[in-house]
């Protein structure tokens, strides 16, 4: 735009309207011209998601299913993390502790047999300009003042590597300092672990923070739950984390999906450990979400406890997801399939 504005300084001012004022077309934008409002329509439209459903759960967060111009839809989950209270009557004050949850691609192809959007299929990747509008409108619609610090986790729809170049692109208009400005240290990549692809991230130096989908500490079960793991196995997987810059103070997330009696057990613990030896990890135990027809069961809490007590008492950092927005069906695809399946029905009545 700049190249092609005359005063060029208006590609400044359309960029501070949407990036800063959250403007969602021309016609907002007061301080330009209404010829230049009209060409600039013309010639770089603006995608806006259309808003279809808002799904609010009781700890507060909030779920978002958003219409694409061509009609697929995608799903965004407004996390509050920390100091949750509640007013006299019981409503929820927001936090300062924003977590904005965000998708990549309409459904994915990697085809998890633990996952909802995987059943699907897949549509399409998402450009550079749905990953980030996703973003804009959750900051609009919550009113999130611009130095209310925010985190991403690109953990919604789809695998973020898969949809890698416009992946990249959005994470740099995301981080600009004169636009929405959230630095890449606050920015989480989680991956289903196409080593060729983290390898590849790492050299870009972006300082984004990686979180690997393990779920399995042997090859035979992750390529039950993980088809691509036929791939790129575990070893590929761990080789290209140890070559990942990492920033000192940080550690890279390993996400482990605890499944009853499947990857729940001591045994699986130990080589846990010993897999992460000699990596900055932590690691974070997420219970496996069910859904009508799931192939599998949640792990019982007491199970969950040993495994955790387990990696803490041999110095490994890790956490039990909290089950934020399970009321809200928050977990991977769960939103849409819902919608999706309703629509079915009234179709049918
Ligand atoms: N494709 C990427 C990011 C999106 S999935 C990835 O796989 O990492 C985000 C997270 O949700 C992943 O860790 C995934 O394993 C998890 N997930 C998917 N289905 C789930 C379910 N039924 N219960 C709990 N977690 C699930
Ligand atoms: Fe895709 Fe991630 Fe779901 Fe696997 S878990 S199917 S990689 S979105």
């Amino acid at each position: 735009m700049q190249d092609n504005l005359k005063p060029s300084f208006r590609a400044k001012q359309v960029y501070n309207w949407l990036y800063k004022k959250y403007a969602t077309s021309y016609e907002d934008m007061k301080n330009l011209p209404k010829d230049l409002k009209e060409s600039l329509q013309k010639d770089f439209p603006i995608e806006i998601l259309k808003i279809i459903k808002i799904e609010k759960s009781e700890d507060g967060s909030i779920k978002y299913l958003f219409q694409l111009n061509d009609g697929p839809t995608v799903e965004a989950v407004l996390l509050l993390m920390k100091d949750k209270k509640k007013d006299e009557n019981g409503n929820i004050i927001k936090s300062e502790k924003y977590t904005f949850c965000i998708s990549t691609q309409v459904g994915c192809k990697v085809g998890c047999s633990f996952c909802l959007t995987a059943k699907g299929g897949f549509t399409r990747d998402l450009t550079a300009g749905e990953i980030v509008a996703q973003i804009v409108y959750l900051k609009k619609e919550n009113m999130i003042s611009e130095n209310k610090s925010v985190n991403i986790v690109y953990m919604g729809m789809g695998e973020p590597l898969d949809n890698y170049d416009n992946m990249i692109q959005a994470i740099k208009i995301i981080s600009q300092s004169d636009g929405l400005d959230i630095n890449t240290r606050r920015q989480t990549i989680s991956t289903s672990g196409i080593s060729s692809k983290i390898e590849k991230l790492g050299q870009e130096n972006l300082g984004v923070q990686l979180a690997i989908s393990l779920h399995a500490v042997d090859d035979k079960l992750r390529s039950e739950l993980i088809p691509m793991n036929k791939a790129y196995n575990i070893e590929s997987i761990i080789q290209a984390v140890k070559n990942f810059p990492i920033d000192a103070r940080k550690k890279v997330m390993f996400e482990y999906l605890v499944i009853k009696d499947k990857n729940d057990d001591i045994e699986s613990a130990n080589k846990l450990i010993k897999l992460l030896s000699g990596i900055n990890a932590k690691v974070n135990l997420i219970y496996f979400n069910p859904y009508d027809g799931s192939p599998y069961q949640t792990p019982s809490r007491n199970n969950m406890i040993k495994f955790q007590k387990q990696l803490v008492d041999k110095g490994l950092l890790c956490t039990i997801r909290e089950s934020k927005g399970l009321d809200i069906s928050a977990a991977c695809g769960q939103l849409k399939e819902k919608e999706s399946l309703q629509n079915k029905t009234n179709k049918g009545k």
